[in-house]
């Protein structure tokens, strides 16, 4: 069990298929520093979400190696290894009870001021307050009520909590007003500040801010660069 990570994370030629014949990844090679952020682009199928589970540990490698800290992630316990991670996804899981545990989830000795703090920080403090009842209104598990962007905000307020050492981010893509979306955009920055971030980017304004852009094609690194090199 591992107590601390910084979230240096490397990928040595990592190859990797779910059992085909062809390489679903291929001899994937790259570096990530401590509150960095790297966007993975690239067409639906290159292999963007097979990186994070392998990064998740869902799958390993057949070929390579990924490293934190220089640790290899084969030698961290799946649950060690989770404990590091916090993810907003384009489905935000809910579950049936009020937004306060459902921001609390996971933590459950963050106080109720902690989980107020990280959803002010999260930019979703203004819109529950507006709600009957504020902290302690119920929500059901597909969100009635509540907008796809306010799921997020919700989602974005969770992982704040949680101050993950990496953090997996997978925009949304559905449309979500442009109010919403400034406020998403903002508690992002707050969220990824000072963490290291895979972000399966959809947005160009994610795409210009990261530090490292890898272009991911047919399970292969195509390009990679920043925004100004590529
Ligand atoms: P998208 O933009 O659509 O999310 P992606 O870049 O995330 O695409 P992956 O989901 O990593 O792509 O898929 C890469 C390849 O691996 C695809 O050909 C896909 O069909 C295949 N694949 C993904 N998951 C599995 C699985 N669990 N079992 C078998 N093949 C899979
Ligand atoms: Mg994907």
């Amino acid at each position: 069990r591992i107590e601390h990570l910084n979230g240096n994370v490397e990928f040595q030629n990592v190859s990797f298929s779910y059992g085909r014949e062809e390489n679903t990844i291929k001899n994937i090679s790259f570096s990530v520093k401590t509150g960095q952020t790297v966007a993975l682009v690239g067409p639906t199928g290159a292999g963007k979400s097979t990186i994070i589970n392998l990064l998740m540990r869902l799958y390993e490698p057949h070929e390579g190696a990924i490293y934190i800290d220089g640790i290899n992630i084969q030698k961290i316990t799946r649950e060690s290894l989770r404990s590091f991670y916090g993810f907003v996804l384009q489905e935000v899981f809910l579950f049936e009870d009020t937004i306060r545990e459902n921001i609390r989830f996971g933590q459950l000795d963050a106080s109720d001021e902690e989980v107020e703090a990280a959803a002010k920080k999260a930019n979703a403090h203004s819109f529950i307050m507006k709600l009957p009842n504020g902290y302690d209104t119920k929500l059901t598990e597909d969100g009635a009520g509540i907008s796809q962007g306010q799921k997020q905000l919700i989602s974005i307020a969770r992982a704040i909590l949680r101050n993950p050492t990496i953090l997996i981010l997978d925009e949304a893509t559905s449309n979500i007003d442009t109010v919403t979306e400034i406020q998403i955009q903002e508690a992002l920055q707050c969220l990824m500040k000072n963490r290291t971030t895979f972000v399966i980017a959809h947005r160009l304004n994610t795409i210009q801010n990261a530090d490292q852009i890898l272009v991911i094609h047919d399970g292969e690194i195509i390009e990679r660069g920043n925004h100004e090199s590529l």
